[in-house]
């Protein structure tokens, strides 16, 4: 194999971490189980504790299965160092924070943030005696200059929003926070680098819930950073210092998923864009927030910076909470349930007004969270139009 031959995303998918020295030419990673890791002698051991990044030591710091995925993830995000695998998203954002955020610093999170992100700066960072602002989410670059005060230190993003779908002015945003020494961080589980690279955008962290897209197929948790040199080796020495790794079982599933994540992402976003469309054209539904659509917010945006649209959007229907249990009970094909990026689709009611503090969200109806799976859209649009009809 030609190691200096071009590769674009969908190969980098295919071929990321499968060195021959983890694979021993099986084609995918094995898995790779181990605490001890027996040295010839205390040389090779004394060697190998001068260089506690690099290679076998100890269970803790990763066997080749976890380097692969490691490896795979940050090939998808040019620019990037490194990635640091943890135990879930939601570790992946704290263990960041806790990287990068010292006693009297100020933190700015976008007020769409994911809530156990709030829910993390607002007890457990603000014990430590950081505080924490939250910004509109549709700030223009130009304006988020304001927003930063000498102690601020890190401004975190999701793009588009966790319920809402507010597309953020994400390189803007980086550039004004760069010139400022401010680490720009991304929670980026919607897109993925294939639907929007990060770190190429200006951002010098890129946090993933693996749990979504990577695993695929909805029985592991797993989250991963991927960073900026610098930052990357600050992170991973946090997530090590706080004993944080993942099992070696669960990173083979999230390798194994990652090399379909692909053709899979594409037919999400085909699928769930057409849903979209139908929905949006029905009299019960109020308004579809999917940023694909161009009444979304922050469409221009979307259209200026992704690759396209994955598979997770919300609706609000013209009625009462009643009417949205009777939609979301009377559906066949959707399950209902927390997470998603799995091959099956899924609904959720979603009040997004109880988290805002920064600017209110005028929620235009009941809402609903979508996750549309790999099953036959026309199946999918027929159990909506059912549910739909026997609703209110
Ligand atoms: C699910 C999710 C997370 C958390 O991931 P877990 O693996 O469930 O902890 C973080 N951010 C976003 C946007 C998510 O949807």
């Amino acid at each position: 194999m030609n190691d200096d031959a071009p590769r674009r995303p969908a190969t980098r998918l295919v071929e990321g971490g499968r060195r021959r020295e983890w694979t021993n030419g099986v084609v995918n990673p094995p898995v790779w189980r181990a605490s001890t890791m027996l040295f010839d002698d205390v040389a090779t051991l004394r060697a190998a504790g001068r260089k506690p990044d690099e290679g076998f030591y100890y269970g803790r710091r990763g066997t080749p299965t976890q380097w692969a995925l490691a490896d795979a993830l940050t090939s998808l995000e040019p620019g990037a160092a490194g990635t640091v695998l943890l135990p879930s998203g939601v570790a992946a954002i704290t263990t960041t924070l806790l990287a990068l955020l010292a006693p009297g610093d100020e933190l700015l999170v976008v007020d769409s943030a994911y809530e156990p992100t709030r829910v993390f700066a607002d007890t457990i960072l603000a014990r430590i005696g950081v505080t924490t602002r939250y910004y509109d989410p549709l700030v223009s670059g130009d304006a988020i200059g304001a927003l930063f005060s000498d102690a601020t230190k890190v401004i975190l993003m999701e793009s588009p929003g966790s319920l809402t779908f507010e597309v953020q002015d994400v390189p803007a945003i980086a550039a004004a926070a760069r010139a400022r020494g401010i680490v720009s961080v991304i929670d980026n589980t919607w897109a993925t680098p294939l639907l929007f690279p990060a770190i190429g955008h200006g951002v010098d962290v890129s946090i993933l819930a693996c749990t979504k897209y990577v695993v695929g197929h909805s029985d592991v948790m797993m989250g991963s950073v991927t960073a900026v040199p610098g930052l990357f080796e600050r992170i991973r020495k946090t997530a090590q210092g706080l004993g944080q790794c993942v099992s070696p079982d669960d990173a083979f599933l999230a390798s194994r998923g990652l090399r379909t994540m692909g053709v899979r992402l594409r037919q999400h976003g085909e699928s769930a864009l057409a849903i979209a469309r139908w929905l949006a054209a029905h009299p019960r539904v109020a308004r579809v927030l999917h940023p694909a659509l161009p009444d979304a917010l922050g469409h221009d945006r979307w259209q200026r910076d992704f690759a396209g649209a994955s598979g997770l959007f919300a609706i609000a229907l013209r009625g009462d909470d009643a009417m949205r249990v009777q939609f979301v009970d009377a559906l066949h094909h959707f399950g209902i349930g927390f997470s998603w990026g799995g091959y099956e689709s899924l609904a959720l009611p979603i009040e997004p007004e109880r988290a805002r503090t920064a600017v209110p969200w005028p929620s235009p109806g009941p809402m609903v969270r979508l996750q549309i799976g790999l099953e036959d859209t026309d199946d999918l649009i027929a159990d909506l139009a059912q549910a739909l009809d026997r609703a209110g």
